[in-house]
């Protein structure tokens, strides 16, 4: 079973992925937890490229091709071998962060990214995603430890509005069956809870 966690930056997958491992551990599952970009050495190098300050002019095109060569290390060396295992593979963000963050945000054509993915992947779709869904402020609030009116602030000054736009992406995908939407704005023993129920629904 292949479950998958997506949502902006701030929005506690990390946090909520540790938390569901341990408690899907404890009931005797084997689970692997992975993330991207990275997952695999040669990922991690490729993750230090994509987030080098010194490359933030990088092509788009260049970067998305960064993650599609991520992703297929991923799949291929770690992701399906797991799954082959039956074991439970949990990976912080997947192919929707590259629909929301790059065909979205960046505005790369989606269908090119879309197919790019479909090749890369060679048919490991996740059985489950979740979206963890948080105001853009709030979210960057978290994940740079600043105030909520710092982060007000720096939103302001960004150029355009890059981040409501994958957050709206999230949101517009979450309407589909293989996601499900979760509200991350609580405590995380909320948000544990409502993504509890939902596996309790979908996988047991
Ligand atoms: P990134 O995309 O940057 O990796 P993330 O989605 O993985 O972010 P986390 O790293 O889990 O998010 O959380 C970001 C910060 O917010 C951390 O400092 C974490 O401790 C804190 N945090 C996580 N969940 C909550 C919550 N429900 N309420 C308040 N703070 C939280
Ligand atoms: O959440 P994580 O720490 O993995 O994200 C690393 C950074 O890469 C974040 O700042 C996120 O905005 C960015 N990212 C991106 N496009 C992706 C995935 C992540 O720009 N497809
Ligand atoms: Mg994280």
């Amino acid at each position: 079973f292949f479950i998958t966690f997506e949502g902006i930056e701030g929005s506690g997958k990390t946090t909520q992925i540790n938390l569901l491992a341990g408690y899907l551990q404890k009931k005797g599952y084997d689970v692997l937890v992975s993330r991207e970009p990275g997952g695999t050495p040669l990922g991690e190098k490729i993750r230090q490229l994509l987030l080098d300050p010194q490359y933030d002019s990088m092509d788009y095109r260049t970067e998305i091709l960064l993650y599609a060569a991520d992703r297929a290390q991923h799949v291929k060396e770690k992701i399906k071998p797991a799954l082959e295992q039956g074991k439970i593979v949990i990976s912080d963000r997947f192919v929707d962060s590259n629909l929301a963050y790059q065909a979205a945000g960046r505005g790369l054509d989606y269908d090119m990214v879309y197919q790019i993915n479909d090749w890369v992947i060679d048919s490991t779709w996740p059985d489950l995603t979740f979206i963890l869904d948080i105001d853009i402020k709030e979210g960057l609030k978290r994940a740079r430890a600043m105030s909520l009116d710092e982060a007000g602030d720096r939103l302001e000054r960004e150029v355009d509005d890059f981040h409501q736009r994958v957050r709206d992406a999230y949101l517009e995908m979450a309407e589909s069956n293989r996601f499900a939407l979760v509200d991350a704005g609580g405590t995380e023993a909320e948000v544990q809870n409502d993504i509890k129920k939902i596996i309790a629904r979908r996988l047991f």
